[in-house]
């Protein structure tokens, strides 16, 4: 089974030691694999889907170890399928697709933050100078851009596995600060106010 191995870094032909298959309404087989190159254990499932009665099975993703990163549910959704389509792409070893993917999920942010500006350029600049990301944020969205023109552009560059996973983890940490972590302040700001004025009325 084609899966790409953590530690070989690249798409490898598993040998499949074990399955189960789970046959219940959403129906899921998991696979026990060797790395034929480097004999890692890895565990990959593949996902039944339905599409107008016909049944369609996804290609196989790797569960374990190192799955993909999970967004919590208050990422907007044109934000988060861009960053899991950029994953799928990761793990199928698509790395030019990968980074064209965070590109787009950082376009996305900037239409969610309604930027005047429709180019990422003057997006990114836009959301540094109303300070919704900061300086060093700014940087690597420079540098993300930077990346994304020349993936999504037919240009012959390459983009190495190090690199488009470099890109993947920076857009994450500019979609953890800018969704994740300016909720959580808010909501430790409203526990605090509130902790305030219980304390007031004692
Ligand atoms: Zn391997």
């Amino acid at each position: 089974m084609l899966i790409d191995c953590h530690v070989c870094n690249s798409k490898v032909d598993a040998e499949i030691i074990g399955k189960h298959n789970n046959l219940d309404f959403f129906a899921t087989s998991t696979f026990l694999l060797n790395c034929p190159a480097c004999h890692t254990a890895l565990i990959a499932e593949l996902y039944e889907d339905l599409d107008e009665g016909k049944s369609t099975w996804s290609q196989p993703v790797r569960v374990y170890p190192k799955p993909k990163r999970l967004l919590g549910a208050d990422i907007p959704p044109i934000v988060k399928n861009s960053i899991d389509e950029a994953e799928r792409c990761m793990q199928a070893g698509a790395y030019l697709a990968a980074t064209a993917m965070c590109g787009r999920a950082l376009e996305a942010i900037c239409r969610y933050f309604k930027t005047k500006d429709n180019y990422l350029g003057g997006g990114l600049k836009e959301l540094r100078d109303t300070g919704v990301i900061d300086a060093k944020l700014y940087q690597w969205g420079e540098e993300l851009r930077d990346q994304r023109n020349n993936a999504a552009h037919a240009t012959d560059t390459e983009i190495s596995h190090q690199d488009a996973n470099d890109v993947v983890t920076f857009t994450y940490a500019i979609i953890d600060y800018v969704f994740l972590l300016a909720q959580k302040f808010e909501r430790f700001q409203v526990r605090k106010l509130e902790r305030s004025k219980s304390k007031i009325k004692v």
